[in-house]
Order: structure tokens, then sequence, then C-alpha cells
């Protein structure tokens, strides 16, 4: 078997899907993008697949070998990207083949179901109650939720204030029985982190999430020891060797994503190197349904996996959702917070082929915000 057609679409509502086929007919899905540069992701993919026509889709890990480390340049988002959406394809290409959900190609079940949450936004506050009595309703056990807006380098005390009487007001909608995850999303300092995470512990977050830029890393051994609360990261880290030392600085939550972190192969071999320290595997997916159902398999074959995150009705999701371009929703369909494990082969969902064709045509230009401060200069988002 070879491959021998290797295409992309352009999809909303800010998605990348690639479509890998071979001369025997077996067709896989992967979700190559980084959110904001998925036209520059979808130019690294054409380059790729120049080495991947004409090959056997079944040697993964050769392919991953030489597609990250093949070119001399090698890493970053853009290219981690591209390799992360053709690996999820070869891995769906290699399940249909076998017969197999790409778990049991992965070792088999460790589990029946997988926890999942929910976004509750939380840069508008007024609205956080509705959003989790909505979640809560829809049977989520979890959410996820944002800190704040723009803060300034050293939060005031009125943003500080705001942070803890927003998550307070998650954690009374949410009673003690469930879930609440804090995302900083890289908006604070670590001086501010370090005043905002001990007013936060008595509220209990399972995690508060990149409590400074990836760019400041190496300030997370200071936070980890003075913070109360777990702390995660890994949504803007690319490989094991980026983990590695966010892991040894002793984050408890891993957070590699599927469509950036170099796909099914790197982030398995992420959440086994997240073991050696202790810490547990959480998969960042605010992506569409293929980032996530290859997420859900290497949930299912993860012994340290906490939860994983998914799309479903999150803001970025206006001209599309989560849904939009499967065939069958089932493998989505969420009973209690979780996702039930499925035998379908590959990574176990159908793509409406049609719908994604005619979506390409659209396509779309999605950016992310550029935040200012009050004073004009820029602020991170
Ligand atoms: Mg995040």
């Amino acid at each position: 078997m070879k491959i021998e057609r290797i295409e992309t679409f352009l999809v909303p509502p800010r998605w990348l899907f690639c479509r890998v086929e071979t001369d025997d007919g077996v067709v896989g899905w992967g979700e190559p993008v980084v959110e904001g540069r998925a036209e520059v992701v979808r130019a690294a993919v054409d380059v790729l697949a120049e080495y991947l026509v004409g090959q056997d889709p079944l040697r993964i890990q050769d392919h991953w070998q030489v597609l990250t480390k093949g070119g001399f340049y090698r890493g970053g988002p853009v290219l981690s990207s591209a390799v992360a959406g053709l690996d999820q394809a070869l891995w769906d290409i290699a399940g249909k083949t076998y017969g197999a959900p790409v778990h049991a190609l992965l070792g088999g079940p460790v589990r029946d179901r997988v926890r999942v949450y929910a976004w509750v936004g939380g840069d508008e506050p007024a609205q956080l109650t509705e959003q989790i009595a909505a979640q809560v309703e829809a049977g989520f056990t979890a959410v996820k939720m944002n800190a704040a807006g723009a803060t300034s380098p050293l939060a005031t005390a009125a943003e500080t204030a705001a942070v803890v009487a927003r998550v307070s007001a998650a954690r009374d909608a949410l009673g003690p029985d469930r879930d609440v995850a804090v995302d900083f999303h890289g908006r604070f300092t670590a001086a501010s982190a370090r005043r905002v995470l001990a007013e936060l512990a008595p509220l209990h977050p399972l995690f508060v999430e990149e409590p400074v830029l990836p760019e400041h890393g190496h300030l997370l051994p200071g936070l980890v020891s003075a913070s109360p609360v777990p702390l995660a990261t890994g949504e803007r880290l690319y490989s094991r060797a980026e983990f590695l030392p966010v892991l040894a600085a002793g984050i408890a939550v891993a957070q590699p994503d599927l469509s950036h972190a170099g796909g099914i192969s790197e982030v398995h071999r992420i959440a086994s190197l997240a073991e050696t320290y202790g810490a547990q595997l959480a998969p960042h997916c605010p992506l569409g349904p293929i980032a996530l159902a290859a997420g859900l398999q290497v949930a299912f074959a993860t012994p340290n996996f906490l939860i994983q995150e998914q799309s479903r009705g999150i803001h970025y999701n206006k001209e599309a959702d989560l849904l939009s371009y499967l065939v069958d929703p089932e493998p989505f369909r969420f009973v209690d917070g979780h996702a039930h494990r499925g035998d379908a082969p590959g990574l176990g969902i159908t793509l409406d082929e049609s719908a994604v064709r005619a979506a390409d045509r659209a396509g779309h230009r999605w950016r992310n915000p550029v935040w200012r401060h009050a004073d004009g200069s820029f602020a991170e988002w």
C-alpha cells in the first residue's frame, strides 16, 4: 500500500483538515493547524507531502523521524503542527487497515470512559453563572474558564480581586463536587501569578493553566514551589524536549495539543515522559473533531490521563461547531461529562467529506485578537 494523494481543507470556524488517500482506497484524516496561522501550516503540509506521497503509510514512526528531522531546521509550531496532522491521518489509516481503533494499536485501553471538560469563557464574568448552569445541566462535571482579560504587568488590587471574584462565582455555581480549571493564558507575569495563585487556593481549582508565558518557563520552578494550586502548561510546547524542563520544574499537568505537538506519536511519548514525573496528561483541544478524536484515542491508552478538553459550544465556534463535519455525532455524545470508548477503526469518527469540501471553498481567515492595555501598549491575549 502506498500513499497516493494528500489534500488540505481550510474549514470554518478556524481549522485545517488533511486527507491522506492510499492506492488501496484507504483514507485517513488529520487536523494540522495552528490557530490563526492555518494557511502557513497548509503550506508546510504541502511541502511535507512531497516526501510522503509514494511511501508506505504504515511506517508511521519512520515517517515521523523523517518529517520532524529530515529538513535539518526543525521544530516550532508550524512544522510540528503539520507533522501532527499527517501523523493523525497515518494512525487513522493504520487503524482502518488493521481493523482496530488507534487505542488498540497503542497497546489497548486502560479505561472505559474519558472525562472531558467544557469551556465557560470567563472574559465576560456576567455570563459565567449562566454558562456554568448550562454545562452542569448538560452533565459536565468540570469546566474551564479564563481568569481575566488584559492584565497589567503587576496586577492591581482591583484586577486581582476580579479574578478571585470570578473563580469564586464559578465555585459557588459548581458546588464542591465539580471542578473548575482556570486558564491564565500567559496574561500574568510570574510576580502577579504568585500573588493570585495564593488567593485562588481556597477555591480549590483543579489546576491553573499557563501561569506564565512559555518563554518564561525558566521561572516555573519558583512558581511551582510557591503555588498551593497545581500548575498546568503545554499547549504552546511542541515536543518531548520542550516538555522535559517544565516537567522537571514540577508542573502537575501536561497539556500537549494533538494538533501541535507532533500528533498521536509524540503526545503518547510525552504522556510517558510525564508519568516519570508523576504528572498527569490533559490534552489541549479547542479545535475540531479530528484533533479531539486523536486526543480521545490517546486518553484511552494512557494510564496517567486526567481530563480532555473539547470545543463543543466554545466561544470560537461561530460558523461551525464540533459536530458540523461528522456523519455521526455519537463518538462525541458525552454522558455524565465523559466520552465513552468505541471500537470503530482508526480515529473512530467518519467525516462528511462533501461538507468538508464545501466548507473549504468558503475557507476562513480567523486571527486571534490583538489586545492593548489602557495606555495603548501591547497586551497578551
Ligand atoms: Mg489554554
